[in-house]
């Protein structure tokens, strides 16, 4: 386990997040180059209704956001990343959906030591919700608030940002910026995969990235034709639900008319639904807003439930 972490988050007060920032503005959008060591991994073990994880890994960090598999499918994920899940520096959890973070999760981290990190709010949610790992958790000081402010992890900048969803708890996205360590410009990431609409200063946030993993949760006519009641539907397309296909289309549209030319890299879509939605219904409709950006246009990935994806960073 590395030790800077445990030192960063030991001396992190509790602050109980009185006073979350609705967003910030994180950096300038500007096109830099960046060259990073080869060990730094941007993975997308898995994304969907049925469970999400996002593997950031540098030199001597390997950070999960989200952990909404069992404890059996963590690890086949990782054996496949050739990484020990003792070697896991964090668990970031950005909501309490059960596709975010169960009680697998939370018996991971007790079983491999691993921290468990998010707002005070989501602890407490779950800290009522899974009374018993959580007390185990506790004792073993695994339990770590997450500051309004972020936290540094080894190398990893990592700064959260509330996004409209309707989690009990909050909804958190998060900003990372990985240092190259050989004095060229860091390499930004942004993840937001459960949004029901996307505020202007989430916008911003967006616009300061060089990879971007955003939801495009589902194409609006398969959801109305999917025989699901109409309080489900108006839950999921409603403003504290999840993203449609064009909803992210014109994000995006937004992101790139704020930015120079060329400067977002890759953006990858994330929590499709399985039944709402299909890769190349999300990607056509990014495509409309891609193509005449020619050789401008960002690299762009679909996340799957059941494979990974590694999101090339150099
Ligand atoms: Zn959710
Ligand atoms: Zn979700």
């Amino acid at each position: 386990m590395p030790s800077q972490f445990r030192k960063v988050l030991c001396g992190t007060p509790a602050l109980g997040c009185p006073s979350f920032p609705t967003a910030r503005q994180l950096a300038s959008p500007t096109a830099v180059p960046y060259n990073l060591p080869v060990s730094c991994r941007l993975v997308i073990l898995g994304s969907g209704s049925r469970g999400n994880s996002l593997l950031v890994a540098n030199s001597r960090a390997r950070i999960l956001i989200d952990m909404g598999f069992s404890q059996r499918r963590l690890a086949a994920d990782l054996a496949a990343q050739t990484i020990d899940p003792a070697d896991i520096t964090a668990l970031l959890v950005t909501h309490t959906h059960s596709d975010h973070v169960a009680d697998s999760s939370l018996k991971f981290c007790h079983y491999n030591q691993v921290p468990l990190v998010s707002a005070a709010e989501n602890l407490a949610v779950l800290r009522r919700r899974f009374r018993t790992i959580f007390a185990r958790l506790d004792r073993a000081g695994l339990v770590r608030p997450l500051s309004p402010r972020g936290l540094h992890i080894d190398g990893i900048d990592v700064r959260p940002f509330e996004l409209p969803h309707d989690a009990e708890g909050l909804t958190l996205g998060f900003h990372l910026t990985l240092g190259s360590g050989n004095g060229a410009a860091p390499l930004r990431i942004a993840a937001a995969t459960d949004l029901g609409h996307v505020p202007p200063e989430v916008c911003r946030i967006f616009s300061a990235t060089d990879v971007l993993v955003l939801e495009s949760n589902h194409d609006p006519q398969l959801l109305a034709a999917s025989g699901r009641p109409a309080s489900l539907i108006d839950r999921i397309s409603g403003d504290l639900g999840h993203l449609s296909n064009l909803q992210t289309a014109a994000v995006v549209a937004q992101v790139l008319a704020d930015r120079p030319p060329g400067s977002l890299r890759h953006l990858v879509l994330a929590h499709l639904s399985q039944e709402c939605n299909a890769p190349a219904l999300a990607l056509a409709e990014l495509a409309r807003v891609l193509a005449p950006l020619g050789s401008a246009a960002p690299a762009l990935s679909v996340a799957a439930q059941d494979e990974h994806l590694a999101v090339a960073l150099n």
